[in-house]
């Protein structure tokens, strides 16, 4: 019985570093929206001692001067990254759960009789560097929480391969002794502490107590938890992904927005692109809402908060239908006089595309129901954006403070890079 856990190594660092080889040993580190904080850093980036979600500016200096390497995130080029590593893995293994951007359970179970699962694994792993660039960790062991374990085992113990496998009870009692009971997943800081104070300080300590008790005196996750580490699989790979429930596209903005137009060029960016993702996933909504907002952290200016809910008669996916009803809910929460920081759109009540609903009543807005065009416009709009709404702002306007964002290498005609 054995699952796998495959982690890509400082995925946003690394991904920076695919085309740009000159920055092989260079400290790299890569902001939030806003170049804000620190969301990614690069093993030595990390050995300089730079932190998870510090403030930039309070690194800044100190990291340029020692030949730090900064990058606004550049999310286009993570997520197409990030694709194309999970495609490989469903190129290998029957069952896959893309966990995260960066992190994805294999179910091992089928495998385990034709391979030596750790070969496997580091057969995998040499071809997702081979084929792009990304390098990634492999734990294997009976149960999602283990594999864990398996990957923070490799990390202390340095296994140069980065894959690993904890099976025998013997390897597991070691690797569980080894790591600390902040370090199991699904355990938080503040149980930890809680764990801590009851003399359990030990992902073996945990693992040893009875999970009936656990059950009684803490939780239910937790038990789960216990059991998990007792080499019991209580978590099983969830393939079948569930449809969304709601699409959201929104953002701060770099520069404050004081005036309507402006806004609702910027709402109707928004609009076209959550319509997009709508399409993607082959639903249709029936409620469009729209928020606008002023700064909470400029607290000496007056604030407004607006929020509006368009009810659609028959769902829709087709980007005209949404941009009518965004607009609509756009104009009563606009209040002239204010500087607005950020502003959204959320698609929801889904239905799915095949389904067809017809209204009791009749709808002065009859949907467009064009899916066709949709399909064009989506296609030729693939890479880059050539077709525009009438309501959408085409300077390629960034809401975002952003000055140093890499080329979109693999997504945009526009930025491939040139080999010279
Ligand atoms: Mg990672």
């Amino acid at each position: 019985m054995a699952l796998a856990l495959v982690d890509c190594e400082s995925f946003y660092a690394s991904c920076e570093r695919i085309f740009r080889p000159d920055l092989k040993n260079t400290p790299i580190v890569v902001l939030s929206n806003n170049d804000g904080c620190v969301i990614a850093r690069s093993t030595e980036a990390k050995k300089m001692g730079i932190g998870m979600g510090v403030p930039w500016f309070k690194v800044k200096k100190s990291f340029l001067l020692q030949g730090g390497q900064v990058f606004s995130s550049n999310f286009t080029f993570y997520g197409d990254m990030s694709a194309r590593v999970m495609n490989i893995l469903e190129g290998f293994v029957p069952e896959i759960e893309i966990y995260s951007i960066d992190e994805a359970f294999l179910g091992m179970d089928s495998l385990e009789e034709h391979y030596n699962l750790y070969e496997f694994g580091c057969y995998v792993r040499s071809l997702i560097k081979q084929w792009t660039g990304v390098p990634v960790r492999i734990g294997i062991a009976p149960t999602k929480t283990l594999t864990k374990i398996a990957l923070n085992e490799a990390k202390r113990i340095n296994v140069p391969t980065k894959v690993h496998q904890i099976s025998t009870t013997k390897e597991i009692r070691e690797a569980l002794r080894n790591t600390p009971i902040r370090d199991v997943w699904g355990v938080g800081r503040r149980l930890s502490e809680h764990l801590n104070q009851a003399k359990i300080s030990n992902a073996l300590q945990l693992a040893d107590i009875d999970p009936n008790y656990i059950k009684r005196k803490f939780s239910l996750v937790l038990e789960r938890t216990v059991r998990e580490l007792r080499g019991q699989r209580c978590l099983d790979i969830e393939n079948n992904v569930s449809a969304k429930k709601q699409i959201v596209v929104s953002r701060s903005f770099g520069n404050r927005v004081a005036d309507l137009k402006t806004l609702r060029s910027i709402v109707s960016n928004f609009a076209v692109r959550a319509s997009e993702k709508l399409r993607n996933e082959k639903q249709k909504c029936s409620q469009v809402s729209v928020f606008v907002r002023t700064s909470p952290f400029s607290n000496h200016k007056p604030q407004h908060t607006g929020h509006k809910t368009m009810e659609l008669l028959n769902p829709t996916n087709d980007t005209r239908d949404i941009l009518i009803a965004a607009k609509k809910a756009l104009l009563p929460i606009f209040k002239p006089g204010y500087d607005y920081a950020k502003a959204g759109i959320l698609l929801s009540r889904f239905t799915n595309e095949t389904t067809k609903q017809y209204s009791l009543f009749k709808d002065p807005n009859e949907p467009k129901d064009n899916s066709k065009f949709m399909k064009y416009i989506d296609q030729l709009n693939n890479y880059e954006t050539q077709i525009y709404f009438a309501s959408q702002n085409t300077k390629r306007w960034s809401p975002m403070k952003q000055n140093m964002t890499s080329p979109k290498y693999t997504t945009s005609w526009y930025e491939l890079p040139i080999v010279k």
